[in-house]
Order: structure tokens, then C-alpha cells, then sequence
């Protein structure tokens, strides 16, 4: 098994950033990984602020996959994601959509245990181990972990989980793919600016598919069809995951524009992925009988 080890922690998605390692496609790959906040708190008198921005949001790799060009599409397999038995999560006044409520800067500590997240007596969450962080290199610009794009990097999607395949694009050769940010179980929304963050690690099987077209970032979760967009508003980021989610239906299903339309407002769930990034990330969910019906199958 492949393994790369979360010392090789990047904070951008950068065209210049060197491969720690070369695989070709098909190969199951390990990705150990940092919590968000590098793993430097520990303890519930650990404010936020003690961690440096320096190293918020560090991401593992970048793997580069051998044939990968650009015009090609990532496939990436979310084989499993296996978390660590505690994790934190912490406010900030200022940040988040309740930073003008929040105390001060509060940590939690919070173990897992039996698949439960122990928030307090009363509270046991059930976990959904999910990934934050996961994105390809951009073609020319370099862009931070902590900032989702057209490039995957942090969606902050919670379907993002075991058993999900999310299709990247691939800007430069290699693809250059890394990830980071676990959550043991976070909202949509992510409002108060964090989910439950915990280091951990994820297999996944890369692949890449040539000569097809698809909107992007793309996900297959569930039983689910979901596109994904981020962008300066939360209004725009759910309009390009629509047109998105439109496209596909008329260039792969064929189906007429308007009818298009008409299918995704009787059938497609505008949902929001966070809101407390530099981009806000929204999603489209198409369910996946509607591809059967098609007898479509995304590669
Ligand atoms: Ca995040
Ligand atoms: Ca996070």
C-alpha cells in the first residue's frame, strides 16, 4: 500500500508544488492527515488563536498520477476514512455566521466513542467521517488549502464520506491531488467555522478518464448525483452548482433545456455546503434513479 505521511503537509494547491510520490492509475493510496488546526491543540485552554494561520488547513501530498493531463478528469474513490478517537472544535468572535455572539474563544475537546461523538451527557452525535479538504492543483495560480474553487480544495462537503467518488479536474500533468481537514461529523453549513476536526487517514483510488465532459467538481455519494460550486456569495455558488447540474442533464441525458429545468425544480435538492470560508460552497443533488432511468453511469 502506498502511504504518504502528513509531514508532507502543504498549505497551497500550487501548479509548483513537487510530488511526494508518483503512482500510476487504479492505485490505492493512503493519505495520513493533520486535523485542520496542524494537531497543535490538544486541551480546552488552547484558544484558537495560540494555533498560527501559518498552519490552518494544511493538506496532504500532492500525489501526482502518472498519464493524468490536463482536460482529463480525476476520478477519486473514497475507499475509507479511518479518524482518530478524539477531536475539537473551537469559536471565534468575528468568525463564523455567529461571530457576533460568540463569547470569546471557546475549545472543545471531544472523544468518539462506539461511533458517537460525546458532545456532552445528553448529546451523543453519531459520526459521519467526512473530508474537507480534497482538491487538484490549479493550472497557473496558486491557491490557499483554507479556499474552495473550481479546483476542489476545502468544499467542506459532508458527502464527501466513505464510498463516495468525487471527480476533480486535472489542470496540470500528475493532477497533483491532496487532502486534508477530516470532520468525525459536521452540518451543512459548518457555521460556527469548524466541524468536529480530527487527524486521520484516507484510502482512495485514483483514476483518470480521458475524453469525457463533465461540470466539475462532480461527486457521486449515496444515492446521489451532486455537483459542487463555490464562489464570493452563497446565492452565486448555488446558481453555478444549478447551471452545473443543468448542463449535465442536457449534454448527458439530452434532455431539452427548459425540461431540464423543470426536472431539477420538481427533483434536484439545492443544499448548502458551508458558509464560513473565503468562498461559499452550495451543492445540487440529483437523485440517482433518475441517471437509471437513462441507464447512465458516470465512469
Ligand atoms: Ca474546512
Ligand atoms: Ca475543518
Amino acid at each position: 500500500m502506498e502511504i504518504i505521511y502528513k509531514e508532507n503537509a502543504i498549505l497551497k494547491m500550487s501548479p509548483n508544488n513537487r510530488p511526494i510520490k508518483k503512482v500510476n492509475p487504479g492505485t490505492e493510496v493512503v493519505f495520513e492527515t493533520y486535523d485542520c488546526f496542524s494537531n497543535q491543540i490538544k486541551r480546552e485552554d488552547q484558544p484558537f488563536s495560540s494555533v498560527g494561520w501559518d498552519k490552518i488547513n494544511p493538506a496532504t501530498g500532492p500525489l501526482f498520477i502518472e498519464g493524468a493531463e490536463p482536460g482529463d478528469i480525476l476520478k477519486v474513490e473514497i475507499i475509507d476514512i479511518k479518524i482518530d478517537s478524539k477531536g475539537v472544535m473551537t469559536t471565534a468572535p468575528k468568525h463564523g455566521v455567529l461571530g457576533d455572539i460568540v463569547t470569546g474563544e471557546t475549545t472543545k475537546v471531544i472523544p468518539i466513542q462506539e461511533g458517537k461523538a460525546i458532545f456532552n451527557d445528553k448529546i451523543h452525535i453519531p459520526i459521519k467521517p467526512m473530508i474537507g479538504v480534497i482538491g487538484t492543483a490549479p493550472a497557473r495560480e496558486e491557491i490557499p488549502t483554507g479556499t474552495p474553487g473550481a479546483h476542489g480544495g476545502n468544499m467542506d462537503c459532508k458527502k464527501i464520506i466513505k464510498g463516495s467518488c468525487l471527480y476533480l479536474p486535472v489542470n496540470v500533468p500528475g493532477a497533483l491531488l491532496s487532502m486534508g481537514d477530516l470532520h468525525a461529523v459536521m452540518a451543512d453549513g459548518e457555521i460556527v467555522i469548524c466541524g468536529l476536526e480530527i487527524p486521520g487517514e484516507v484510502t482512495v483510488k485514483v483514476d483518470v478518464i480521458k475524453g469525457e465532459s463533465l461540470p466539475l467538481p462532480m461527486l457521486v455519494s449515496e444515492d446521489r448525483l451532486i455537483t459542487i460550486a463555490s464562489a464570493e456569495t452563497l446565492d452565486e455558488a448555488a446558481k453555478q452548482a444549478t447551471v452545473n447540474m443543468h448542463q449535465f442533464l442536457v449534454e448527458q441525458l439530452g434532455l431539452p433545456i427548459d425540461e431540464a429545468g423543470m426536472l431539477l425544480s420538481l427533483v434536484g435538492d439545492l443544499r448548502i455546503c458551508q458558509v464560513v470560508d473565503p468562498l461559499m460552497t452550495a451543492r445540487m443533488e440529483l437523485p440517482q434513479w433518475i441517471l437509471d432511468q437513462y441507464d447512465y453511469q458516470v465512469k
